[in-house]
C-alpha cells in the first residue's frame, strides 16, 4: 500500500484483446468479407478485438473458398496481427441466422468496423481471447481514435 490516491483509469476498459484466428479466415474478417465468427464458447468481453493469424492455415478451407471463386491473396500471412475489428455481441445459432458464414449449432460472434493495419505486426498468438502486445494496442488506438494513456 504505497499511496493514498485510487490511479485513475478507467476501471471499465478492460485491455484489448485478440483473438488467434486460422487463415484464411482471418483475412476474410479483416477484408470486411466475414463479419460473424463462429465460435463454441461464448465471452462477455465486447469492444475492439484484434485479429490474430496463427502459423497454422486452415487448407481445406483455403481450397474450398478458392474453389468457390472468393479471392484471396495469393500470400496469407501468418503470426502477424492483422486489423482490428469490433465485437458486437455473441448469440447462438438459430434459423440459419447470418448467412453465409454463420454456421449452425454453435455461437456466433458478430463484427463490425473492421481495420486492417498497415502492416501485420508479427506475434504469437494464444488460446481464447488474451491481452495484446503494447505495440498492437497503440497501433489499435491510433487506427480507431481511442484516447492515449496518460491523457
Ligand atoms: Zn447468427
Amino acid at each position: 500500500m504505497s499511496g493514498p490516491a485510487h490511479q485513475h483509469r478507467a476501471v471499465d476498459a478492460p485491455r484489448i484483446q485478440a483473438l488467434s484466428i486460422r487463415q484464411p479466415w482471418a483475412e476474410l474478417i479483416v477484408a470486411g468479407h466475414k463479419l460473424v465468427e463462429n465460435r463454441t464458447w461464448r465471452t462477455r468481453y465486447s469492444g475492439l478485438l484484434v485479429i490474430h493469424a496463427p502459423a497454422a492455415i486452415d487448407k481445406r478451407a483455403l481450397a474450398a473458398l478458392r474453389e468457390a471463386g472468393t479471392v484471396l491473396p495469393d500470400e496469407l500471412p501468418t503470426r502477424v496481427f492483422l486489423g482490428v475489428v469490433t465485437l458486437e455481441g455473441i448469440h447462438d445459432e438459430r434459423d440459419g441466422c447470418c448467412a453465409p458464414w454463420g454456421e449452425p449449432a454453435v455461437k456466433h460472434w458478430t463484427l463490425t468496423g473492421p481495420q486492417r493495419f498497415a502492416a501485420p505486426a508479427p506475434g504469437i498468438g494464444a488460446q481464447g481471447l488474451f491481452n495484446v502486445p503494447d505495440d498492437v494496442a497503440a497501433t489499435v488506438n491510433q487506427l480507431t481514435g481511442a484516447p492515449a494513456a496518460g491523457r
